[in-house]
């Protein structure tokens, strides 16, 4: 379905205005110098000139943390929960909108994950351009065989307004909230360059294609002491997996009732950078890490955001959003600088 229409600058304000007397919306606002997705109750408060939120939209359908089934008689009764709160998400940026379509096919393969689907299915997403780039972005070099098409609907800014295109029935309803008109060929050909420009002007690039990458980074899993070099200084905090729009690992656990027959089931997120993920239970008692050192953790992250998914998704598992960079107090998680150094490291091997 594709539909373009207009919505004039000075009908911008009154239509978000009438969009929340009858729906929960969500949409960047600013926290100081950074920019977090809220629930809006204020529409001058909404930022769509934000480079970067610090936690990605991922988290209205697959939240950091998740009731999956309730329990009573010990177990022996069991309900599951599956959760499905209308919200419409607002001014999410391609890339956010590549990396959900992405967790919608892992969370779809081979089994689908009915949790996470409820809730997917009660969403409304409506994507916005990038008017602000965020310095560490490299969006333009990864995941470029992807277009985003899970959304509901997409605004640019452009000459007086916004050219919205309708991308489901759900994005189409939306209309109805505000003075939106069906726009001009040029105004749609205005938006489709603005869009291709956030492409050409995000700077920051890796210097080698995805199936070049993805080889080489294979090469490099016996080569332990150079992923500890790249690893010197790391907390193992798990903030560069906790603020990925693309990781979905996930831990489950049983909260137990003061009546210790009864509780919940429920899952949070969790991150292969954590020193604890790759814990696993033997016999007697016994534990064994077997990623024990932060080297090889880093390299189970950038496996994975390189290689290990490739063939389910077509391309690497990076959308290129800079967050993880952001996050990483030593500042030593960032893809591009990893992925460079490793590749020349593998070639001069
Ligand atoms: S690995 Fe980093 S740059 Fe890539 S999608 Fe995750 S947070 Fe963004
Ligand atoms: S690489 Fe940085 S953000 Fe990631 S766990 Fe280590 S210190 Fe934390």
């Amino acid at each position: 379905m594709k539909d373009f229409r207009f919505l004039a600058d000075e009908f911008y304000e009154p239509f978000l205005s009438n969009v929340i007397r009858d729906n929960e919306l969500y949409a960047p606002v600013a926290q100081k110098n950074k920019f977090s997705y809220e629930k809006i109750t204020d529409v001058s408060k909404v930022r769509l000139d934000f480079d970067v939120t610090t936690l990605p939209p991922k988290k209205f359908i697959f939240p950091p943390r998740q009731t999956l089934m309730t329990f009573k008689d010990g177990g022996k009764e069991y309900a599951p929960v599956l959760t499905a709160e209308p919200k419409i998400i607002f001014g999410i940026h391609f890339y956010d909108l590549k990396a959900i379509d992405m967790i919608d096919k892992l969370l779809n393969e081979p089994l689908a994950d009915e949790h996470y689907l409820a809730q997917r299915h009660a969403v409304t997403l409506i994507g916005s351009n990038i008017q602000t780039i965020n310095h560490r972005a490299f969006y333009s070099s990864v995941s470029k065989h992807l277009d985003p098409e899970g959304h509901d609907g997409f605004m640019t800014k452009i000459k007086g307004g916004y050219l919205y295109e309708v991308n489901s029935l759900k994005g189409l309803d939306l209309i109805r909230y505000g003075n939106f008109v069906v726009a001009s060929q040029d105004q749609v050909d205005e938006a489709q360059r603005i869009n291709r420009e956030a492409l050409l002007n995000c700077r920051r690039k890796l210097k080698y294609n995805e199936e070049e990458i993805a080889r080489r980074m294979r090469q490099s899993f016996k080569m332990d002491a150079l992923w500890e070099r790249l690893t010197t200084g790391c907390f193992s905090c798990g903030a560069c997996n906790l603020v990925c729009p693309t990781c979905y690992c996930f831990d489950v656990a049983d909260e137990w009732s003061a009546d210790q027959t009864s509780g919940i089931r429920y899952r949070r997120w969790d991150g292969c950078m954590l020193r604890e993920f790759a814990v696993v239970s033997l016999s007697g008692g016994r534990l064994e890490n077997f990623r024990e050192k932060p080297g090889s953790r880093n390299k189970h992250r950038m496996m994975r955001k390189t290689c290990y998914l490739n063939e389910k998704l077509g391309g690497a598992a990076c959308v290129g959003c800079g967050r993880c960079s952001l996050a990483c107090v030593p500042d030593i998680a960032d893809p591009v600088e990893i992925i460079h150094t490793v590749m020349e490291a593998v070639y001069e091997a």
